[in-house]
């Protein structure tokens, strides 16, 4: 096993030092990779390098999966065969610490993310210990059914963990993605070997010091930091990983599909985004409530969201009124330092998605759009880090690309419809269909609607509330499995039948 690497200072964006690991976590100790090589670190804020992590290759992924392995393997003290309570009591004593630091945690992920503090702490971190609890208490009440349906025999079934499971989860909820993975993997008795995103390693890392000290057994939980190309793909060609659950971009998730075809036929499920339409009616209850929604919808976490709406589609009638007061809501934001509390919106993650984001301003106008509100690279007003101010398209033409690419950041669309048919065209008019929402107070038109659209989520007068308890994932291109509630539980669980004789069934060769 390579040398155990000491914990590094990092200078928070609210000016604190902070120990924070930063070797490989595999079998509960922070270790070099077996390369010695290093990642930079980036507060995304000021674009400067705040430190370094250490870069897992094939070698170390291999590591990592030979410690899940040997975690899951059957012995009464390992993970996968332990009583299932005491994996709910273990999974609480993390929410616990968790919590204990919540204050920290929430500055890691602040600095390392460019999300608002404020958001971090309330929204990120409350989720991820709430995520936790939840899944704990899952733990001890998985239960198989009884199938009485043949005279003689009596079958059962029963739930076990698929085994060792990779997780690959991305850049822009790194401590929530950590969450919606480990608990439902973990209750069901499953061992991890779980890697973070290049511009993300912080909150993970500071994250399994406390699973090392809540007590998990060595190599339950194992976090590789490295790249998407060599790491990630490394735990996808992995023989030895029998699933691996994705969360990331299209093109990303189709790799590794196809990888595992290749390989082993690991057991996949993916999340890969959207482009995500919100439906305002005339009848919504007020054009303000629903600009409110609106700007939620696409700015939160500075649209960097699978879920954004990204396409807002608004019936004539309203249209005028609703764009008024949308367009000034997106004007009102004040771009900033995440621990400034008058800031509403940080920087986008990183540099190279500061350019994607950027490209796609470009594409939407070369494409003729209008722009209302037009996204205005603010990074030297602001000191280096990655801000770019909002863009509101409309007058888009149908066949631009900015109506079908996911851009990931803020930047949304407003088309208008006159007809409740024409809206549902026009909103299941994209290869996605992860989430939606439809503004109305007409409740059999919501019905209607709810029906009609093609899509993991449909929110009603509501905007971005992925919750734990409810189920989570995308139709069509946006992924394939549900996260979240009980139903992530059955990514993570391999079904067995036990078809037992009574003692009277002979062999159907019996008296031949
Ligand atoms: P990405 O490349 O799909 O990254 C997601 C995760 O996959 C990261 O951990 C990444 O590692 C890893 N990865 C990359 N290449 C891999 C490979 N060949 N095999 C295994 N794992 C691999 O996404 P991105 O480049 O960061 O963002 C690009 C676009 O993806 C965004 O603009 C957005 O449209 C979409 N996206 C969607 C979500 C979502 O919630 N559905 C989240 C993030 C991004 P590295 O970080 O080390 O590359
Ligand atoms: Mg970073």
């Amino acid at each position: 096993m390579p040398k155990i690497l000491e914990s590094a200072t990092f200078t928070l964006g609210n000016g604190k030092p902070v120990k924070i690991p930063i070797g490989q976590f595999i079998n509960n100790e922070f270790v070099d990779s077996v390369s010695g090589k290093r990642m930079d670190v980036y507060n995304p804020a000021t674009g400067k390098v705040i430190g370094q992590v250490s870069e897992a290759d094939a070698a170390d992924v291999d590591l990592a999966v030979k410690a899940a392995r040997a975690a899951y393997e059957k012995d009464n003290r390992s993970w996968g065969f332990m009583q299932h309570g005491r994996r709910g009591a273990l999974l609480n004593k993390l929410a616990d610490l968790i919590e204990a630091n919540q204050e920290e945690l929430a500055a890691i992920e602040a600095t390392d993310t460019g999300k608002l503090y404020k958001d971090a702490y309330s929204k990120d971190f409350a989720g991820v210990i709430a995520t936790l609890r939840y899944y704990a208490g899952w733990a001890d009440k998985i239960t198989g059914k009884t199938y009485n349906v043949i005279p003689g025999i009596h079958a059962y079934s029963k739930y076990e963990p698929i085994g060792v499971c990779g997780q690959i989860i991305p850049w822009n909820f790194p401590a929530a993605m950590f969450s919606w993975k480990i608990g439902p993997a973990l209750a069901t008795g499953n061992t991890i070997v779980i890697k973070s995103a290049e511009t993300t390693p912080l909150s993970a890392l500071k994250m399994c010091e406390y699973i090392k000290e809540a007590g998990f057994p060595p190599g339950t939980v194992n976090l590789i930091t490295g790249l998407g190309y060599t790491a990630g793909q490394a735990i996808a060609d992995h023989m030895d990983v029998d699933k691996v659950a994705f969360t990331g971009s299209g093109p990303v998730g189709r790799k590794i599909m196809e990888t595992a075809a290749k390989t082993n036929l690991k057991r996949v499920t993916l999340e890969l985004g959207g482009k995500s339409p919100n439906i305002i009616f005339d009848d919504a209850k007020s054009a303000k409530d629903a600009a409110e929604w609106a700007f939620f919808g696409i700015q939160m976490n500075m649209g960097q969201v699978c879920t954004a709406g990204s396409r807002i589609l608004v019936q004539e009638g309203i249209a005028d009124e609703f764009t008024k007061e949308f367009v000034k809501l997106m004007e009102s934001v004040k771009l900033g330092d995440p621990f400034d509390d008058s800031s509403t919106h940080g920087p986008l993650n990183s540099s190279v998605h500061f350019d994607r984001v950027q490209g796609w301003v470009e594409t939407g106008r070369k494409e003729g759009a209008d722009t209302p509100v037009c996204g205005k690279d603010m990074r030297k007003e602001l000191g280096g880090g990655y801000f770019i101010t909002p863009t509101v398209f409309t007058n888009v033409k149908k066949d631009s690309q900015i109506l079908s690419n996911e851009v990931f950041g803020p930047v949304v669309s407003i088309q208008t419809f006159k007809t409740e048919a024409e809206a549902i065209a026009e909103a299941n008019r994209t290869t996605y269909g992860l989430a939606s929402a439809v503004f109305s107070s007409n409740n059999e038109r919501l019905l209607r609607m709810n029906e009609a659209i093609r899509a993991g989520t449909v929110w009603n007068n509501v905007y971005n509330f992925a919750h734990f308890g409810v189920p989570f994932g995308g139709y069509k291109q946006s992924g394939i499995g549900r996260e979240n509630a009980d139903a992530a539980l059955f990514n993570y669980l391999e079904t067995k039948s036990v078809v037992a004789n009574m003692g009277y069934v002979r062999s159907p060769y019996a008296s031949l």
